[in-house]
């Protein structure tokens, strides 16, 4: 099966016409994107938009073999006109649930959890696709459900809607060596550089408007990095940043390093602030004791943050008393952050940490300050060294530092 990507953007487009926001300023050249429709082998379309003819032309295709129309979400705005010999655009799947088209592909209609209707496509070559409307996710599915059939390619509203494709992997509708592709892109993020890099992270990309698109050939699937370090300073953004990272994973574990801060209640509501943040499906536990946790399989967990971790050791170790830092103290913390750097290079699962980026700052006035800005500063390097990815947050910006989207 092929996918000639007419447009890639949201229903107004991107830029939007009417917006003077910075990112629909900077969307230029491959970076504007008409509204998503998609030609699949010349003769089914999936979307009917403004152009849709003049695009697919300059593509290099026609419209003229087009048998079928099928619409995923309701069109805004003036009705779309229908090019001259194209037959008429309907919602759902005819004779449904699901059926064989005059195209030769089999449509299931996917229902939503938002208005729309998402079309599962299966080509006469067996390869399947799965195309969702902008804004939804797929309703309905539960894991066990038996609908575990794995899509060759998906194409959703992935920056606006990072959950599907979580409750697509939860299921294994969506594995490893499924093309996933973001459409209905909208002003949220900045093109180029930011959007691959936040697609990267979702093991997902975005393709320019013309793109044709093989189904079942999935080597420009970026890898998704097992193991990621995010620094930042105190308000920097890194644990939003942290967070986006797992959006589109299922079953994350929330690892709070603070939880033996009793009677912290900044602490506390620090915690509760990330949990009204954070998907439904995300589990928290509260512990310091990372090293088993790195050393399971499962989901992927999410630690925030080392600092904290930190605080506990030197705690553990008596490392704010000069006698006992001399006496063992010293050596004990060293000997855990080598034994917490090992775990993380032998982990298996995927594994996003957060620390403090310190020390660039006033020097500390307290000999025990210095201590631990010093011990900090050796913790991120050693475990940054055992990473595939590094980012820097800075005013809630990404600075990648090490990985596959460093530069770029
Ligand atoms: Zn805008």
């Amino acid at each position: 099966m092929e996918v000639t990507l007419l447009g890639t953007g949201a229903p107004a487009g991107l830029p939007r016409p009417d917006c003077s926001c910075a990112v629909c300023a900077t969307s230029l050249g491959a970076d504007a994107r008409a509204a998503t429709a998609l030609l699949v082998d010349g003769a089914l379309l999936l979307d009917l938009t403004p152009g849709a003819a003049f695009a697919a032309a300059r593509a290099g295709h026609s419209l003229g073999g087009v048998r079928q129309v099928l619409l995923t979400h309701p069109h805004d705005g003036p009705p779309v006109e229908v090019p001259a010999g194209l037959p008429q655009p309907g919602r759902g799947v005819p004779d449904g649930p699901e059926s064989t088209l005059l195209t030769g592909h089999r449509v299931r209609a996917v229902a939503m959890d938002s208005p729309g209707t998402g079309y599962a496509v299966t080509g006469p070559d067996g390869q399947r696709l799965l195309y969702l409307p902008p804004g939804g996710a797929p309703a309905g599915l539960e894991e066990g459900s038996g609908s575990a059939e794995r899509y060759d390619m998906v194409l959703a509203d992935l920056v606006g809607r990072p959950d599907a494709l979580a409750k697509l992997r939860a299921v294994g509708a969506v594995g490893p060596t499924t093309d996933v592709v973001a459409v209905h892109l909208d002003h949220d993020v900045p093109p180029g550089a930011e959007l691959r890099r936040r697609l990267a992270a979702a093991g997902a990309r975005a393709v320019p408007d013309g793109s044709t698109l093989v189904v079942g050939v999935y080597e420009d699937v970026p890898d998704v990095s097992r193991r990621t370090l995010v620094l930042g300073g105190a308000r920097s953004g890194k644990s939003v940043e942290a967070e986006r990272r797992l959006e589109s994973f299922p079953d994350v574990l929330y690892v709070a390093t603070g939880g033996t801060r009793g009677g912290d209640t900044e602490w506390a509501s620090r915690v509760s602030a990330h949990r009204d943040r954070r998907p439904g499906s995300w589990r928290t536990v509260e512990t310091c004791d990372l090293v088993p946790l790195l050393a399971q399989d499962g989901a992927p967990l999410l630690i925030d943050c080392l600092s904290l971790w930190l605080t506990d050791v030197m705690d553990a170790v008596g490392a704010w008393d000069d006698a006992q830092w001399a006496d063992g103290g010293e050596r004990a913390l060293r000997a855990r952050v080598v034994e917490l750097a090992e775990a993380v290079r032998s982990a298996r699962r995927t594994v996003v940490l957060v620390s403090n980026e310190v020390g660039s700052g006033i020097v500390p006035a307290t000999a025990s300050g210095r201590r631990y800005r010093d011990e900090l500063g050796r913790l991120n390097a050693a475990v940054a060294a055992e990473c595939e990815e590094v980012v820097l947050v800075v005013a809630g910006q990404a600075l990648v530092l090490r990985g596959p989207t460093a530069g770029v």
